[in-house]
């Protein structure tokens, strides 16, 4: 796919994320002022409730209370080609150097403004869709011969997740304490978890609604995404192996789930479309797509002792899941569940073959055994309070990057 040259007036850093070609909404704050929708944009933020009250959003007959609203729910209902006009005239007024003078009164600087949650999270549905990260943890805690359940291959397996403790990138996330079986012991024990992990996933944001028994095709899956955000599941592994049969995750997951605060869109990811994962044993029909549904988007997870540098710990591809986003929605919606606006589908932990690709701890340490090098002197098994993990992501190709920018957060001691 040819993507037309842009050359934009805003100043734009090499190796930025947001360059003209990515344009991802977020909500912003700037000062004392109302949460509004904003763009990014190099190392600004495009204001886009100004930018309308400038009147240079007028001819596309937007409802322009959508621009001020404390989530991008009412924007993201408008639809896909509300969306796809808004892109092009964002292109068109940062290119237009005519203009550039009046444009830049929407703009702010990135470090003036705070990020909040860009959207009303209604539900949350994490899958488990890398072939990778699914082995290794069947290999750890099941039988090595037999890794993966013999569902595995036949459907997306997922779980039911908790919307209320998605937070914004930034926010500090305290070690929870639960329920935990000690290797050994007869009963069980009380306290802080001592197993804290990260896992490396993205997520999707629905981008419109589908009413009660209504199914969504692998083809028209995409129609019903608007984009894409960096997912830290954050997982205390002792009471998740504690409490997990037979029914899944539940206390060991729903304490915390960190978001990037810039939703990149599918118009914006289109250039990085690559071939999925070979499927066999051959799937059902409702679960064949045609094209390439995969995305190849590089993904890169830091952690960062208290004082010290960021370490490189992972290093991923969005494009290695085994299920791609068209298949979970297609499985997700067969049985006539609705989805609406502003809903999230991570897709579980993406783990790639090398051992520098696994997107957790608990396989990075290959189950607490081996410790992950950090500084010459630091090493991990498990996270320790104050550790902060930084997820980045992005795509490049043909001298174009699309990125995410971040998502950051801290492990504070457990709340007394
Ligand atoms: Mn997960």
């Amino acid at each position: 796919m040819n993507i037309p040259k842009l050359k934009t007036w805003v100043a734009i850093p090499e190796k930025s994320d947001f360059t003209i070609y990515n344009l991802p909404y977020g909500i912003y704050q700037f000062e004392e002022n109302s949460p509004a929708v904003g763009v990014a944009i190099g190392e600004e933020v495009l204001r886009l409730d100004q930018l309308s009250s400038l009147g240079l959003l007028a001819e596309l007959k937007i409802d322009e209370s959508v621009f001020s609203k404390r989530y991008l729910n009412d924007l993201i209902t408008l639809g896909k080609p509300v969306w796809s006009g808004l892109r092009k005239r964002m292109q068109e007024l940062l290119c237009d150097v005519a203009i550039q003078e009046i444009v830049e009164n929407a703009l702010v600087k990135m470090e003036h403004v705070k990020m909040l949650m860009p959207v009303k999270v209604g539900d949350y549905t994490d899958f488990y869709s890398s072939i990778e990260h699914a082995t290794n943890v069947g290999k750890m805690f099941r039988d090595p011969d037999n890794a993966l359940l013999p569902n595995w291959k036949h459907l997306p397996v997922a779980y039911h997740g908790r919307a209320s403790s998605i937070v914004v990138s930034g926010t500090d996330i305290n070690r929870p304490k639960g329920q935990k079986m000690p290797p050994g012991a007869e009963k069980p024990v009380f306290g802080p978890s001592s197993r804290m992990d990260f896992e490396l996933e993205m997520a999707f944001v629905i981008g419109k609604d589908t009413q009660l028994g209504t199914t969504i095709s692998t083809k028209e899956a995409e129609d019903h995404i608007f984009g894409l955000v960096l997912f830290n599941d954050w997982s205390a592994r002792d009471i998740q192996k504690w409490e997990y049969v037979p029914l899944g995750p539940f206390l060991g997951k729903n304490f915390a789930s960190s978001i990037s605060p810039w939703i990149v869109t599918m118009e914006a990811l289109e250039p990085f479309r690559t071939e999925g994962a070979e499927q066999e044993p051959e799937v059902l029909p409702y679960l064949k797509y045609d094209g390439n549904k995969n995305y190849d988007i590089n993904l890169e997870v830091y952690l960062q002792p208290e004082s010290r540098k960021e370490n490189l710990i992972c290093q991923s591809n969005f494009g290695y899941l085994y299920w791609n986003m068209c298949q979970q929605l297609a499985h997700h919606t067969i049985n006539g569940c609705n989805i609406n606006v502003g809903d999230m589908m991570a897709s579980g932990t993406i783990s790639g073959k090398g051992e520098n690709e696994f997107g957790s701890m608990l396989e990075l340490s290959w189950g607490g055994k081996n410790k992950i090098q950090l500084d010459e002197e630091i090493t991990r098994t498990f996270l320790e309070d104050n550790d902060m993990v930084i997820m980045r992501g992005f795509a490049e190709k043909g001298g174009i990057r699309v990125g995410f920018g971040e998502v950051r957060g801290k492990l504070l001691p457990t709340k007394s």
